[in-house]
């Protein structure tokens, strides 16, 4: 029975390093996690907890089923001797043991985000509202809606910058009903990290983010201005308001 049950644990870890490599093909394709940006990570086991996640410095566009390691929550490679967790692997374990519907973290460097996240550092997030697109995030039924996205300073101390998103995101109840608070979060210069609770949720988000993401810089690019639907909606608030001066 013994041996079945591993076998069985074997066979599930199969598959998901095989859906994680096809992840990496896909974002790779989409300019989302070019050469050996980016990281991805699903949660293998909730007691004790355990990620499998990607190894380091692997070229994401052509995975390979050795590219994998089994870390524990602090980080620390259980299974996947002589091979190194991704640089970020701990931001993986902090985001996954906070909150307790995470299945899957995913991690991108996409253009739009890394010009938006340095633009956006100083006001602390970027603020997307009125697109469609947000109904994509979980939880989210209208367009009415505004996500913030929280954006911290990069760098490349993990156990610092751990400690400052959990310091970011005490006293959120992950479960309690209704949208989630946040979907994702960005570190500025560098790049996206949002989650599902599944691999499909979490790409979808990352899909829905990127989508999200270029509207938003293209919408401040055009030559009138911004032109996003929270800018006009702005204007048309002055407006009235204005009006009834
Ligand atoms: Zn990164």
């Amino acid at each position: 029975m013994l041996t079945d049950a591993v076998s069985f644990a074997a066979a599930a870890n199969a598959d998901a390093i095989d859906q994680l490599r096809a992840v990496g093909r896909e974002f790779h394709a989409r300019r989302w996690s070019l050469g050996t940006s980016s990281n991805y990570s699903v949660v293998v086991s909730r007691d004790p907890l355990e990620l499998l996640v990607t190894a380091s410095g692997k070229d994401k566009s052509g995975l390979t089923r050795d590219d994998f390691v089994r870390v524990d929550a602090a980080g620390r490679v259980v299974d996947g001797t002589g091979r190194r967790s991704s640089a970020e692997t701990l931001l993986h374990c902090t985001l996954a043991g906070m909150i307790p519907s995470v299945g899957a973290v995913l991690h991108t460097h996409s253009v739009w985000g890394t010009i938006l996240s340095a633009a956006d550092l100083p006001r602390g997030s970027l603020r997307i509202a009125g697109y469609e697109m947000l109904k994509g995030l979980e939880g989210v039924a209208t367009h009415d809606t505004v996500e913030e996205v929280p954006i911290f300073a990069n760098t490349q101390d993990m156990v610092e910058l751990s400690v400052r998103l959990r310091r970011h995101f005490a006293g959120i109840d992950w479960a309690a009903a209704g949208s989630p608070p946040c979907h994702g979060f960005l570190l500025s210069g560098h790049g996206l990290y949002t989650w599902g609770r599944d691999l499909a949720e979490a790409r979808r988000h990352i899909e829905i983010f990127e989508f999200l993401f270029e509207c938003v810089a293209r919408a401040r690019m055009l030559p009138a201005g911004d032109r996003s639907p929270a800018a006009l909606a702005g204007h048309r608030q002055s407006q009235q308001h204005q009006q009834q001066q």
